[in-house]
């Protein structure tokens, strides 16, 4: 398989078919994890195929609710058909609780719940380390139409909405996450890229104790077996 992209976390490969009228391409999950825009960098066993799995069972969910995303199919334990898109400029995040770089930057304690939830854009620039965004700034420079901003804010919501459901269900908080968001040849969004433990804070409502991508950046203990109790709590079997 030819490869088109290696990125921090993911490996995407040339395929050379389509689905339904649209080209896709392979996506590998990989063994390795980095934070701080790649200067700490890590890996351990499984981990692709365990972020593989908890995408995999939060994609359907969210399909089962009506937002379309990128999977084609699995094709084996790290390695998934997606379609080929183009990719919005931006990372979409959605706040529940004050953590990570909003608290920092404001200076909050973290697990400060909000009035309500907080949608945030970055631009994908890992030069720049992905500065925030104003909607002025993204109408002004052009960085998506204003219909894409519209329509990105209502699915990240809608996205929140279900999530945060279904984490309280097997009595998890979700703090925040970030998604991203691609284009299809005919206009339409899909909800692409993952939504794993690297992408969200998820914090065990009884013990607060952290089960994502925190134990990584922060040395809070083993991540692997933070990653492994997150996909156990999900249904994931490993
Ligand atoms: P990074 O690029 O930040 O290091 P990854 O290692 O996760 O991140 O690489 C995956 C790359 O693939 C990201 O740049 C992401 O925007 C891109 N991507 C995700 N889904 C699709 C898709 N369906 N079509 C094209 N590109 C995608
Ligand atoms: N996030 C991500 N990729 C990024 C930046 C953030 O997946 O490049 C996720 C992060 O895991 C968290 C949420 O987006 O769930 C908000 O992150 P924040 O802005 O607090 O940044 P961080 O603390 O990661 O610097």
């Amino acid at each position: 398989m030819k490869l088109i992209y290696e990125g921090k976390a993911k490996k995407i490969f040339e395929d050379g078919q389509d689905f339904q009228g649209q080209p896709t391409v392979i996506m590998e999950f990989k063994d390795s994890l980095t934070a701080f825009n790649a200067q700490k960098k890590g890996n351990f066993a499984q981990k692709g195929e365990i972020n593989l799995q908890f995408s995999q069972k939060i994609f359907q969910l969210l399909s089962e609710k009506g937002i379309s995303h990128h999977v084609v199919e699995v094709i084996d334990p790290t390695h998934v058909r997606v379609l080929k898109l183009q990719m919005l400029p931006v990372e979409v995040v959605v706040r529940n609780k004050t953590a990570g770089s909003l608290a920092k930057r404001l200076g909050y304690e973290e697990g400060v719940q909000l009035k309500k939830p907080l949608v945030e854009f970055y631009l994908k620039n890992d030069e720049l380390q992905d500065p925030l965004l104003t909607e002025g700034q993204i109408e002004t420079l052009e960085i998506l139409t204003s219909s894409e901003m519209k329509q990105a804010q209502e699915v990240a919501l809608r996205i929140n909405q279900v999530l945060k459901d279904f984490f309280a269900s097997v009595g998890v908080d979700l703090i925040d996450f970030k998604i991203e968001l691609g284009k299809g040849p005919q206009g339409k969004l899909y909800l692409a890229d993952e939504i794993t433990p690297d992408s969200c804070r998820l914090w065990d409502q009884k013990t607060q104790e952290k089960l994502d991508k925190d134990v990584f950046r922060r040395d809070l203990g083993d991540v692997s077996e933070a990653y492994k109790k997150i996909a156990r709590k999900i249904g994931i079997q490993i």
